[in-house]
Formats: structure tokens, sequence, C-alpha cells
């Protein structure tokens, strides 16, 4: 079948990317998750994913979301366990409730509010989501997440994202285990070297004065820079076109 092979062709070599960039890091290859976003794609090419070995997948709108998880689970031959799911686009408050009810991790908070929203519904549910804070450590005007690319000179921008996370630690049925951050397009991988970097600056920063959160996630890397984001310590790749080829 055509979309079972060329998805097991491209998830290997993605593998392979990834494993040599963990060579060139000196980092054992399991501490790099690859998360294929599959969003705009069809159910069928969720499945050849998970039968050619892909254990998360992530998608970027819940509506888009909800239905396909949904008909990819009922589909899912029985010798393959269900995935984890991730969230990685913008969660619009209103949708909070169905983004607790359809994934596992989510990547994109941003909010305090959406975060209390997220704690009470997972405690509904009587179930704990893992969530990654957003941040815009680029500074470009285009992105989303809490803007921190100024923080170790900017106090109010400090002292906004710090009290961020105190908050959130406090709250029940959510769980911070790191940050995620998207690098603005740069023909060139390389220019994105700096912006991972900086989202590692900022994470070494909080285990320091927050030691008792895990901070065990960066979410960084895609198509473009997933293998520059493992040099620079990225544990989570979100990678979409490279595993499932273009989007319309
Ligand atoms: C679409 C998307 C990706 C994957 O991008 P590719 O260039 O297809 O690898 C990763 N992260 C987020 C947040 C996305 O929206």
């Amino acid at each position: 079948m055509i979309i079972q092979e060329m998805i097991a062709k491209n998830l290997a070599s993605v593998q392979a990317e990834i494993a040599a960039a963990c060579q060139r890091a000196g980092r054992p290859v399991e501490t790099v998750k690859l998360v294929g976003i599959s969003k705009t794609h069809p159910p069928e090419m969720l499945l050849a994913a998970l039968q050619a070995g892909l254990r998360d997948l992530g998608e970027n709108r819940v509506e888009e979301a909800a239905p396909k998880i949904a008909e990819v689970l009922s589909r899912l031959p029985a010798n393959i366990a269900p995935p984890t799911w991730h969230m990685v686009g913008h969660v619009q408050s209103r949708k909070a409730r169905s983004v607790v009810e359809t994934f596992d991790v989510i990547h994109s908070l941003d909010d305090l509010k959406l975060a209390r929203r997220f704690g009470t519904f997972a405690g509904e549910q009587k179930a704990i989501r893992e969530v990654l804070l957003e941040i815009n450590i680029s500074g470009e005007e285009s992105k989303e997440g809490i803007a921190a690319q100024n923080w170790q000179n900017d106090a109010d921008q400090r002292q906004n994202l710090w009290s961020l996370v105190q908050e959130i630690s406090q709250l029940s049925n959510i769980r911070l285990v790191g940050l995620m951050t998207m690098a603005p397009y740069y023909a060139e991988p390389e220019a994105t070297r700096l912006v991972f970097a900086a989202l590692r600056g900022l994470r070494d920063a909080l285990i320091n004065d927050f030691p008792q959160i895990t901070w065990r996630e960066l979410s960084m890397g895609m198509t473009n820079d997933y293998s520059v984001a493992i040099e620079e310590g990225a544990t989570m790749v979100r990678v979409g076109r490279a595993i499932f080829g273009e989007r319309e």
C-alpha cells in the first residue's frame, strides 16, 4: 500500500536523523521523543504512521482533531496500542474542555485562566494533564506564547512569567513538565540555534528557582530545524511534513 510505504520510509529517515543528531550531541536516542504532527491529514495517514511504529501524534486544532482521533482509535488494529495525543496549537478558552477531553499532553499553555480551566476539566474527569508553557523566546510578533525574549533584562517580563509558573504549580490536575517554543522560519536551520539555546537557558533558570517542578521537557524543533533543536537539548520534536508530506 502506497501511503503505508511512504510514511514508513519517511519515518525511518526522520528517526535516522534524530539518531545522528543525538550522536553528535552525545545524548542517548531515548531522550528525544518524536511527535508526528498530523494536522490536515486524514485518519489513514495517522493509522499508517502508527503501524510504522510512531507512538506520539500531535494536532493543532481540537475541532479537527477530536473526530479524527475517534476514528483512528476505532480503526486501530488490536495489536497496536493507542498513541499519546499532543495538542500543539493555540487554545481558545472556550475550547479548553474539549482539549482536555481529547489530548493527553498540552504543549501550548500560555495563560493562567486557561490553566485553571484545564485543571477544572481534568479534575472532573479525575485525570491529570501534562502541560508545557508555550514561550515566545524570539520576540517575533506573529508568534503565540508568553513573551520572554528579554527575561534576563526586563524585570516585568521575568516577574510575569515567574508568577505564572508559581500559580500554575499550585493547581490540581495539571502537571507542568516543561517549555515549548516555535522558532521563526529561517531558510538556514543553523540560524535557529540561538533561539533553541535561549529556551534552554530559560529552562535552566526555572530549574534553579522552581526545583520542585520537573522541567523534563523542551518541546522545540520542526521539520526544518529538528536536528539543530536536538543538539540544543530538545526532548520533544514536533515533525509534520518530513513524515506526512506537504500540507495543502
Ligand atoms: C504544524 C506544526 C508543527 C510541524 O511543522 P512541520 O514544519 O510540518 O514539521 C510543529 N509545531 C506546531 C506548533 C505546528 O503547528
